[in-house]
């Protein structure tokens, strides 16, 4: 028997290649409803699903924003069996709080959050009555730690965090199974449309020093990380998989290991200062550090994907 499996956000990046991966699978055992709010863009999709075409990957529209759609798109799904929501659509939001209007604040927590409470109530009741399900929402490592000029965004996966932490006590008892995945930078569409938004923000309202943070500073930093750290959507996609096909889920899966520290780091200090002050340093006073070891992993990156190995030892000293 096959799983049906709905993803979100599925016209390019994480949603794309997961939709992809699961459609391709060798034991066909999955039934990919790959959605997306804007089937004009439907192209790469169907590009890159090839003979997995109305086999096991259909491409059907779903505006997350929208009650109707979601509902209309459930309608279409046999019995209205969903065994694998992929909770994935998202946008990003970069910039300092002053530029941001309270229609974009809005459009960001309507897309990241309450889209996902959208999916849920229609999917969640039924998951409940088979006794069986699986929702796994693409969080972020932003939905467990605050970053510069990210506040709303953070804000988005935090609530993201939270909803799900809840829900899953209860999913618990019914045999619902609920997964945050939560990768660290990944290089899509998504760090492409941040620097295009940033190009076109109001920073009427903003001190000069706040800006020279966010221009001089913030945006050389975003990019080395995307650079070193960027994981590819395929390289998310598997660890979506791994957690799709576990027998028990885990409830939360970090992408990247090189965050883990920083994250229980969290865990280590009630206060929350602990935490605070070193990525405090990490991002202001220790930029050269960082940006040296940043060169230093975009190396070894470099070299695995070659299948170069790790760095040959240095000589032993005479
Ligand atoms: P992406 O921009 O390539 O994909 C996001 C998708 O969501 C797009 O296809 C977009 O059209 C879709 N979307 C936006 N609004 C929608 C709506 N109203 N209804 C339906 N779909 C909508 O970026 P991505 O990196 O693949 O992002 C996927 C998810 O991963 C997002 O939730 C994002 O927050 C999360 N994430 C991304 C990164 C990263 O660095 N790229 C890191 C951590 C988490």
């Amino acid at each position: 028997a096959y799983k049906n499996v709905l993803i979100t956000g599925c016209s390019s990046g994480i949603g794309l290649a997961l939709a992809v991966r699961l459609a391709k699978d060798e034991l066909k055992r999955f039934k990919v409803i790959a959605t997306m709010r804007d089937m004009a863009k439907k192209g790469p999709l169907e590009e890159k699903a090839g003979e997995t075409l109305e086999k096991t990957l259909q491409i059907r529209p779903l505006d997350v924003t929208c009650e109707d759609s979601v509902r209309q798109c459930m309608a279409a799904i046999p019995d209205q069996r969903v065994d694998i929501l992929v909770s994935n659509a998202g946008v990003g939001l970069i910039g300092p709080l002053e530029c941001h209007s309270m229609a974009t604040i809005q459009r960001v927590l309507d897309i990241n959050f309450l889209g996902l409470v959208r999916l849920v109530q229609e999917v969640f009741p039924s998951m409940k009555q088979r006794r069986q399900g699986h929702i796994m929402v693409m969080s972020s490592i932003l939905g467990q730690q605050g970053l510069l000029f990210n506040d709303v965004y953070c804000a988005s996966k935090f609530a993201v965090e939270g909803f799900c932490e809840s829900l899953a006590l209860q999913a618990l008892k019914f045999g619902v199974n609920i997964s945050l995945l939560e990768p660290g930078p990944v290089v899509t569409e998504f760090e492409k449309k941040l620097y295009e938004e940033v190009a076109s923000m109001d920073f009427s309202k903003v001190d000069d020093e706040t800006r020279d943070i966010f221009q001089g500073f913030y945006m050389a930093y975003s990019k080395d990380v995307f650079s070193a750290l960027g994981q590819t959507p395929e390289e998310v996609a598997e660890h979506a998989v791994q957690v799709i096909e576990a027998s028990k889920p885990p409830f939360r899966c970090q992408t990247h290991s090189v965050y883990t520290p920083l994250t229980t780091l969290k865990h280590a200090d009630p206060s929350g200062q602990l935490p605070l002050s070193a990525f405090h340093q990490l991002v202001f006073q220790h930029d050269r550090l960082f940006r040296a070891s940043l060169s230093l992993l975009k190396m070894l990156q470099w070299r695995k994907r070659r299948d170069l190995g790790p760095l040959p030892r240095p000589p032993a000293p005479p």
